[in-house]
């Protein structure tokens, strides 16, 4: 890995740069919660001023600048002899500027599924690389267990990733277009200081997260299958589907084709969907075949931390606690697990 150091003065006129000729998405409050929190949500900016590079987290994940929650597949034209079908693909360039560690490992999981060699989407492809991403060190997050899941650090998967030493970022350069980039602007090579500056901050941030014991999940989940643990929490579920909207790397959807009243036009239309949902996995003749909530809960969370484990080695969820937050029942992973390994030990 490259290194350089850009002061703050310096990273402001960076921005600017990249303002002045491309579509910049980055962190933005928006408001603030009713315990005066302030929100935020990763929105396109006009000026460097619009920008909180300080927030803790955003409601909505960056997927949807990949994942978008409806999009049209493809549009048709029909006339009386022809018909025609347009597919549209994301090619304008765009920078996705201040996304923190888990979010960037979010993409990197899906772009396993989504840009891999079984399903590749050209929709997701074409938006991954057109975009650049400039990523960024941040405390952990209320409820975040990301360094459990191996999520907290991230070593490829974006152009730039800063990390804040007070009056200047140290910058982690990962691609040609981020060290071009970079040519710019006065980036300095790193001192011995820097150097230094930056293993501190590391250890530091390091060092606050509150671990979860994760350790054997896999198994401890194929052992408590039939546990009441999924009974208990499932009975507060409402099946609204917010954890899996929210989440940085849920991606199973639906697709619907529609036609216009005159059938001039129709469209094929793809829509984010979540495996709460109470049709979920219902099919033609009327069978359902996750017709009660607590399947529903039960294999959100197999999903996450079983089924992506045994096909990728590592697991879907990157410990972001979004679902947490957004769950109006309370459900939440952290609380899950420590009940499963709570049931295992009596
Ligand atoms: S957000 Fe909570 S209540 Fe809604 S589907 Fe998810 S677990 Fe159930
Ligand atoms: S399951 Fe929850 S904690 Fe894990 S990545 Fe999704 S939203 Fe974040």
């Amino acid at each position: 890995m490259l290194f350089r150091v850009l002061s703050k003065k310096e990273f402001r006129k960076f921005v600017g740069l990249l303002l002045a000729d491309t579509e910049v998405i980055a962190p933005k409050q928006i408001g603030v919660s009713t315990d005066g929190k302030p929100i935020h949500q990763y929105l396109p900016v006009q000026a460097f001023g619009e920008i909180d590079l300080e927030y803790e987290t955003t409601e909505y994940p960056a997927k949807t600048y990949f994942l978008p929650y409806r999009e049209n597949l493809s549009i048709c034209s029909f006339d009386e002899d022809d018909w025609t079908r347009e597919i549209h693909y994301r090619l304008q360039p765009r920078v996705l500027l201040g996304l923190h560690a888990c979010d960037i490992n979010a993409l990197l999981k899906l772009d396993k599924v989504l840009a891999g060699d079984r399903y590749p989407s050209p929709y997701y492809i074409s938006r991954r690389r057109n975009t650049f991403i400039i990523g960024i060190d941040h405390d952990p997050c209320e409820g975040g267990f990301c360094q459990s899941v191996g999520a907290d650090v991230v070593t490829h998967g974006f152009d730039l990733y800063l990390t804040d030493l007070g009056d200047r970022y140290f910058i982690a350069i990962n691609s040609d277009r981020g060290f071009n980039a970079l040519k710019l602007v006065a980036a300095k090579e790193p001192t011995k200081r820097d150097n230094n500056d930056y293993l501190k901050v590391r250890s530091r941030i390091a060092s606050q997260f509150e671990p979860l014991e994760m350790h054997n999940l896999p198994n401890l989940l194929d052992i408590e299958f039939e546990s009441d643990v999924w009974k208990r929490w499932s009975e507060k579920c409402m099946s609204c589907g917010s954890c899996s909207m929210v989440c940085p790397t849920c991606y199973c959807y639906g697709t619907t084709e529609r036609i216009s009243m005159n059938n001039e036009q129709g469209a094929k239309i793809k829509q984010l969907y979540s495996c709460n949902f109470l049709d979920f996995a219902a099919v033609a003749g009327g069978h359902n075949f996750r017709a009660d909530r607590e399947t529903r809960l039960k294999y959100r969370y197999y999903h996450q931390h079983r089924g992506f484990m045994e096909a990728y080695e590592e697991p879907l969820c990157v410990g972001c606690y979004r679902c947490g937050r957004a769950c109006l029942a309370g459900i939440n992973p952290p609380d899950i697990i420590r009940d499963l390994q709570t049931e295992h030990q009596e």
